[in-house]
């Protein structure tokens, strides 16, 4: 897409947001859009940035890692969320490189973030990833583990657990899940809900999210076989 066009996805994104949080009684900025570039070139993310847009989410620490460190020379407020799956012999990198690790979803991965925390002082907030469909081929922790996992998380490991996110399945409506990931919340007294992308960040805000996860809507469609969810 052209910098105007994004520029003007972006406008329209925003509006849609204002207007699904308006309607269900919240302040649009409660609702941080998480700009999703995965795919897309350093290029398209400077017309973003252009646009204001400051906080952005890529699922691949490779890819992150060659696009944003000269956006953040030049844009030291940008704010990065990891999105996609994170490999133990990444946390380093990832550790380095992201604000927000979105997808902590298995003991070990807490445990290596917490040593990796530990050894550099660096402290990225976490959201817990919870595979609330259950699906076998999907990231995240399994719902009935996952009050157990938060625990574990904030209280032994020292974790920040500032949210929960899930990608809902496919083919069910994604209300079931928002509802069932915001009560997860309420019970265990954490804070954020990172839930909702293109097609259904305004259901999603009724649900109270406090992030909603754009990519197609803002920068256009990916190449095909390329979904990397
Ligand atoms: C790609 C991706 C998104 C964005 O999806 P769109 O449908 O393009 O908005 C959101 N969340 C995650 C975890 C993703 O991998």
């Amino acid at each position: 897409m052209s910098t105007d066009s994004i520029a003007s996805s972006l406008a329209t994104i925003r509006g849609r947001i204002a207007a699904a949080a308006g309607a269900c009684g919240r302040a649009p900025a409660e609702v941080t859009l998480v700009a999703v570039s995965k795919t897309h070139s350093e290029d398209a993310v400077r017309a973003a940035l252009q646009a204001g847009q400051r906080v952005f989410g890529e699922n691949r620490v490779q890819e992150a890692a060659q696009k944003f460190p000269a956006l953040r020379d030049d844009h030291p407020d940008l704010v990065l969320h990891l999105i996609g799956p994170l490999q133990t012999n990444k946390v380093r990198e990832a550790v380095s490189l992201f604000d927000v690790i979105e997808t902590v979803d298995r003991p070990r991965l807490a445990e290596a973030l917490a040593g990796e925390m530990a050894k550099t002082g660096r402290h990225p907030s976490c959201f817990i990833q919870v595979n609330t469909g259950e699906e076998p081929q999907k990231a995240g922790i399994a719902p009935g583990d996952a009050g157990a996992f938060i625990a574990d998380c904030r209280d032994r490991l020292g974790l920040t657990v500032a949210g929960l996110m899930c990608i809902p399945p496919l083919d069910e409506p994604p209300a079931i899940h928002f509802a069932f990931l915001r009560e997860l919340a309420r019970r265990h007294g954490v804070a954020q809900l990172s839930i909702g992308m293109s097609a259904d960040f305004e259901t999603a805000i009724t649900f109270g999210a406090t992030h909603v996860r754009v990519g197609t809507a803002i920068f256009g469609a990916r190449p095909a076989g390329d979904d990397r969810l």
